[in-house]
């Protein structure tokens, strides 16, 4: 007899996997290297005490997208939250996506925008950017006119390039697009320009935003949307009854009292990244330009793999790129602390100069 098979279209399709390793140096997931403040937690303790585990949470989490709308000058009717910014992303897929319909990722991009959409049983179709990572705006169009994708992501600044998309590609992509318009922005705080600035009721346009990087809050699992609130009531529909937990809600909401310290923790981070890159500049790799918390680079004459391993010998990890598609040989590395990016730097060195 035996166990039942799967859907059969899961039979080719591996999970995500970031593999984690034991090193002193963890630079390949885009974390922040620094905890949420002390005085987070302790307020967060408190709060706990005062929640009533024998009832269900706020179904609404009202109390939060309030917060959260007050943060971006928005409504709390055009704030949707989830358990992470990838069951926001899940949640457009169930409610936009599914059989018969597509969705257009530009490559290469965050991995989990066409991995979820598969999920969801959503047809993906996959448009290649130039070599230098944007996009050619006229081809853009047509692929749009033709594919007639229900959701279009993008990515700004764009995993795992660092580059943002400007006001100019996301509005061709606004007047193109037939569906769904989703500016994935989990390293929004570290960019110059945001999409936000464009979300309107009438605007088939949704950003997603997370607690994992910048709020330094990734263990939390909490992310968002803004847009307009007919697709929040759209993804109120397909989630779960009480998905978000009550202390989820308190903790997303008490966080947002830390602001003064995100952007401390964004400024420095920024200033390391400017260091970081201009290091790189001096070395035998080629760099790309990033506005996020890392930074995508490629070793010349060497095999980007050589040079990853190389980097883990000396308990520096960092992520391999070098066999993603359009990526040959590149690797990204996350800005970390002061003294984890002087040990990056100081590891590349050696790395280079060894046979
Ligand atoms: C890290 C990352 C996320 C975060 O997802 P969460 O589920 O919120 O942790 C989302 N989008 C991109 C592009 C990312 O790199």
């Amino acid at each position: 007899m035996g166990l039942p098979p799967t859907r059969p279209d899961l039979q080719l399709r591996e999970g995500y996997h970031s593999p984690q390793v034991a090193v002193e140096v963890r630079l390949n997931t885009n974390e922040s290297p620094f905890p949420p403040p002390p005085a987070f937690l302790d307020a967060l303790v408190e709060e706990v005490r005062s929640i009533e585990f024998h009832r269900y949470p706020d179904r609404a989490a009202w109390g939060l997208r309030k917060a959260l709308a007050d943060l971006h000058g928005v409504r709390p009717e055009q704030v949707f939250c989830a358990n992470g910014s990838n069951e926001v992303l899940q949640s457009i897929c169930l409610a936009y996506g599914g059989a018969g319909r597509r969705v257009v990722t530009f490559e290469p991009t965050y991995a989990l925008h066409s991995h979820i959409a598969h999920l969801t049983g959503t047809e993906v179709v996959s448009v290649q950017r130039r070599a230098d990572f944007t996009l050619d705006l006229d081809g853009v169009s047509s692929v749009l006119v033709e594919a007639q994708p229900s959701i279009v992501f993008l990515c700004s600044p764009n995993n795992p390039t660092g580059m943002i998309e400007d006001p100019t590609t996301v509005g061709t992509v606004l007047d193109a697009a037939p569906g769904l318009v989703v500016v994935d922005e989990a390293y929004g705080q570290f960019a110059d320009w945001s999409a936000l600035s464009l979300v309107g009721d009438e605007v088939p346009l949704a950003v997603t935003r997370t607690y994992s990087k910048t709020w330094a809050m990734a263990g939390m699992r909490l992310g968002y949307l803004v847009g307009p609130p007919q697709v929040v009531e759209a993804l109120e529909r397909v989630v779960l009854p009480y998905h978000l937990d009550a202390v989820k809600q308190a903790a997303g909401l008490l966080a947002l009292r830390f602001r003064d310290e995100m952007e401390e923790r964004v400024g420095l981070l920024v200033r390391e990244r400017r260091r970081v890159i201009a290091a790189l500049a001096d070395r035998p790799v080629q760099v790309w330009p990033s506005e996020a918390n890392f930074i995508l680079w490629r070793p010349e004459g060497r095999s980007g793999l050589d040079v990853w391993q190389g980097l883990l010998d000396r308990s520096v990890l960092v992520r391999d790129c070098s066999t993603w598609p359009g990526l040959r040989d590149c690797l990204r590395v996350t800005v970390g602390t002061p003294e984890e990016n002087d040990r990056f730097l100081a590891a590349l060195g050696d790395v280079l100069v060894a046979p």
